[in-house]
């Protein structure tokens, strides 16, 4: 889920939506930001309409008031689901953390109200996309800063029209490939790679034994790069749509997105797992170490970033790695070594060495926060930069144990 970490490191929300935002598939309702509670006056802010939008249509009236809805009550915890398709969230997860947080800047100020720039037919009936911009307005009303753009898919339902996430009209046409249980839906960017599915397959088989758990129905989104993916999840514009040549996610209803123009992502099916062998609450660097310790980061494998992080350390000499074994936004140390996820790994080598796999397991098993669990294996905040510093004398261990 690198390319999301790094969003909410971008725009440096407060600690408290940070805190939230750090794990971007976890859960249904978002924490509003901490600045919200001091500027209630511009929240939520108005959706304005373009006069080109027509309003008097019955479904385009109707798909107005749901977006209307939507950006009313998206932050508040106790207001129900009245604007998102649920078929939709079973299908493609939560909404997405950025459409959110669209309307606030990085000191969680709401300064991009949203405009709905166009309402637009899609190849079925009673489907209509709905295209909204956030972006800052200059004194005359015109657009400066345009933060994000987004195609929201909104489609009747039994309870009336309803929100939804675009993917499946975006990916509409696009060839599929079924190699066993997982099927490849593939953008017309990509050229797909029976090997590298092939080498999927296996690491699937490998990670069913390593978890216990049983090889289980994946949908693989094999995009050609994140601007690919971006466009595919529904973004016209993101901050990170032309950012960074590769990256992907994970989400909690067996969605695995790549925009590595590759159809392997044993780091992102890891995250799948740990989700069906240890539910939402592990230790999120943890996670993330577990998954490039198996499957790699930014396209290295772990020895790679082991090696990176044994060099790093070895010329800083006052580190204190605890401070990075409680987030998963990314600290880099080159372009592709990410401290978090390189110390959630070594950490995760450690524990397999010392005390094997089910103490790891119950580690990830227990909760956000790791250091009770840890205490017994003789590792604390205090000496975990000195224990992880004896683990790099040894040899990096297998790729998959
Ligand atoms: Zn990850």
């Amino acid at each position: 889920m690198q390319l999301w970490n790094v969003l909410f490191m971008h725009i440096s929300l407060t600690l408290a939506l940070l805190a939230c935002a750090s794990a971007p598939q976890r859960g249904t309702v978002a924490e509003p930001p901490a600045a919200l509670a001091q500027d209630s006056v511009t929240w939520p802010m108005q959706l304005s309409i373009w006069p080109g939008v027509d309003t008097l249509d019955a479904f385009n009236a109707e798909a107005i008031a749901c977006l209307r809805r939507f950006c009313a009550k998206k932050l508040d915890r106790e207001a129900g689901n009245d604007y998102w398709d649920t078929a939709s969230l079973a299908r493609f997860g939560n909404i997405d953390q950025e459409l959110f947080y669209a309307e606030f800047d990085s000191v969680g100020d709401p300064k991009y109200p949203p405009t709905l720039l166009r309402i637009g037919p899609t190849e079925v009936a009673d489907e209509r996309l709905l295209t909204v911009r956030w972006a800052r307005l200059n004194s005359q009303g015109v657009a400066s800063d345009v933060r994000y753009v987004f195609d929201f898919l909104a489609r009747r339902t039994s309870d009336g029209v309803r929100l939804a996430s675009p993917i499946e009209h975006r990916s509409r046409g696009w060839k599929t490939r079924q190699v066993g249980l997982t099927r490849y839906v593939i953008s017309p960017q990509h050229v797909f790679s029976p090997d590298q599915a092939d080498e999927q397959r296996a690491d699937i088989e490998r990670l069913s034994r390593f978890f216990g758990v049983e090889p289980f129905p994946i949908t693989y989104y094999s995009c050609a790069d994140p601007t690919d993916l971006f466009r595919l999840k529904g973004y016209q514009v993101h901050p990170l749509m032309h950012v960074f040549p590769t990256g992907g996610r994970a989400d909690d209803v067996d969605n695995v997105f790549c925009g590595n123009d590759k159809d392997i992502y044993t780091h992102e099916i890891v995250h799948l797992y740990c989700s069906k062998a240890f539910g939402n609450t592990t230790p999120g660097f943890l996670e993330e170490g577990l998954a490039t310790l198996l499957g790699g980061s930014s396209e290295h494998d772990y020895s790679w970033h082991r090696a990176n992080l044994a060099r790093w350390l070895a010329a800083h000499d006052t580190i204190d790695l605890s401070d990075f074994a409680k987030t998963t936004v990314p600290f880099y140390i080159n372009e592709h070594t990410s401290v978090p996820y390189a110390v959630g790994a070594l950490l995760c080598e450690r524990i397999l060495a010392s005390a094997g796999k089910d103490a790891l397991f119950a580690l990830l098993a227990g909760g956000e926060d790791p250091w009770p669990a840890l205490e017994p294996h003789g590792i604390t905040r205090k000496n975990l930069t000195e224990e992880l510093r004896k683990q790099l004398q040894a040899a990096p261990p297998e790729r998959m144990p």
